[in-house]
């Protein structure tokens, strides 16, 4: 969703829409929406050309566990507040936008141009797990026969265990 700068003017405006898959770009291929999309919500509040995007966003999407390759289905959520300024007026801003800097992120548009989406896009990557496990204490795949072991077992790393040569066998490596 594309705002106009110049048609806020000193106002609150509420939006909310559904971001799709295919409109994130840099989203990890593995990682899939579920059909509807990221719901986006939010205000915009303008004060002059200075604009503020607070909201929040859900999501239902699967990914493959780190561990066990099978599709994890959950909901993710988290919120957006970022701060934009006209990079027009960057550089004439300079001093104002030091003292601001730690309150809020601020970041800058041009040709009075909003893009929601990007800024939606970017907190959901910023937000998204770095690890991906089905359950805590997902056993994962065995690494000589691939079977899941959360769902069978098999006998690759027992009989390694119980085999009296198995010492032997990592002493020759
Ligand atoms: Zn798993
Ligand atoms: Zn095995």
């Amino acid at each position: 969703m594309n705002i106009d700068t110049g048609r806020l003017k000193n106002s609150v405006t509420e939006f909310s829409y559904y971001l799709k898959q295919e409109e994130c770009s840099r989203l990890d291929p593995l990682i899939r929406f579920g059909s509807e999309g990221l719901f986006c919500k939010g205000e915009l509040l303008c004060k002059g050309k200075d604009v503020t995007v607070e909201g929040t966003y859900e999501v239902t999407c699967s990914t493959p566990c780190d561990r066990c390759s099978e599709e994890v289905l959950r909901v993710l959520s988290g919120d957006v507040k970022i701060r934009l300024q006209p990079l027009e007026e960057k550089n004439a801003l300079k001093g104002d936008l030091e003292l601001n800097v730690n309150d809020i992120d601020t970041e800058f548009y041009t040709n009075n141009k909003i893009n929601l989406d990007l800024i939606f896009e970017d907190q959901f990557l910023l937000d998204y797990p770095l690890v991906n496990v089905c359950k805590k204490d997902c056993k994962g795949l065995c690494p000589q026969c691939g079977v899941n072991l959360n769902h069978s077992s098999c006998k690759c790393l027992l009989s390694d265990k119980d085999n009296p040569f198995a010492i032997l066998k990592k002493l020759q490596l």
